[in-house]
């Protein structure tokens, strides 16, 4: 219920407009997001290099509704990706489509997107995905890059049905996927609507992807999948060079260093940029501890004197 809640008010631009002038949810944002600029979350990511983590830089934002705003999204990811080469960072970028104006048109996206792939060359490209009135088209635009450009990959939902067939699909033509449960609120015609059948779709695409997918990111903070992945590649012969676990940036921090200890490759995605509020509000709904903490604060706040 409150899930469902937290995702709904993620698309909604009113309290959006309240929440990013609110200094308690302004510090919230700071957990999971880098900073508001380029060069603070270059910064993030040279410290997680230090710690023997690669990254894929975010600049925040989705659903453009002009194209000269999805024109400047991609001036600013071809400027993300001089930056890293600049600061001799290790880090990729990830985007999403309705940022560089999929709702305006599939050609429109294609067509930024090109360019970024173009000038991340030979760094990889991670095309994010939305919701599922965007899978198709979202899967069409990366197939027609793979077609001339493998430095870009995709993500695959384990919460949709369509996803066993999908993953085959890209599987055939050897694309990067990265592995995740699903962050958006999706019906029951389309969608798994239980943890544990959402849990049990994972693993199985995790097996097919670590035996016969490209370098896998399986993109997890459950540690039950993270044990299921690491007694499948044990049990398969798969080294763990040939794939990587990935997590969000400021999420079980604990479990990033302790698997980066034991070996594995680990990858960090980091957000950055003003536009923080529905990647928050998503991140809210997956751990409504999370917005359990804001409203303490809050209470505290209104409530000076009482510790
Ligand atoms: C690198 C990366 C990229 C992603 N890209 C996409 C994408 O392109 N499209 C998409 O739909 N989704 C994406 N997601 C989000 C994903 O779909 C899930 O919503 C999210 O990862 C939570 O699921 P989980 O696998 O961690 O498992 P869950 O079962 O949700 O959580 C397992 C445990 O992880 C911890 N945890 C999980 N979320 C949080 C949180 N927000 N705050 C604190 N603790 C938490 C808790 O300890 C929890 O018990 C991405 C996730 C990662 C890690």
């Amino acid at each position: 219920m409150l899930r469902q809640m937290l995702i709904r008010l993620s698309q909604e631009p009113r309290l959006r407009d309240m929440t990013v002038h609110n200094g308690m949810m302004r510090s919230m944002a700071r957990r999971f997001v880098a900073g508001e600029t380029l060069p603070e979350a270059i910064d993030v990511v040279r410290q997680l290099n230090r710690r023997g983590m690669t990254a894929t830089l975010d600049h925040l934002g989705e659903n453009v509704s002009t194209e000269a705003e999805a024109a400047a999204a991609a001036d600013d990811y071809c400027r993300m990706l001089e930056a890293i080469a600049d600061a001799g960072v290790d880090s990729n970028v990830s985007l999403k489509l309705t940022h560089m104006g999929l709702d305006l048109g599939e050609d429109v996206a294609y067509g930024n997107t090109l360019r970024i792939v173009q000038a991340a060359s030979p760094n990889f490209v991670r095309i994010d995905m939305e919701s599922s009135e965007y899978v198709d088209r979202t899967l069409r635009i990366f197939h027609r890059l793979f077609q001339d450009h493998t430095n870009v990959g995709v993500v695959i939902q384990s919460a949709l049905y369509r996803s066993e067939a999908d993953v085959e699909g890209l599987i055939e033509v050897g694309a990067r996927v990265r592995l995740v449960k699903g962050a958006y609120l999706e019906p029951p015609s389309i969608a798994y609507q239980d943890k544990a059948d959402v849990d049990a779709a994972y693993v199985r695409l995790m097996g097919a992807l670590l035996l016969r997918g490209n370098f896998p990111a399986i993109a997890t903070h459950d540690p039950r999948m993270i044990d299921a992945t690491r007694e499948y590649s044990l049990g398969h012969g798969i080294d763990p060079s040939r794939y990587e676990f990935q997590m969000l940036y400021g999420i079980r921090r604990d479990l990033q260093a302790r698997l980066v200890g034991q070996g594995y490759k680990m990858r960090i995605y980091v957000p950055y940029g003003t536009e923080w509020y529905p990647y928050l509000m998503r991140r809210m709904a997956e751990r409504p501890a999370n917005l359990m903490f804001v409203v303490g604060n809050i209470a505290r706040e209104s409530m000076p004197g009482r510790r």
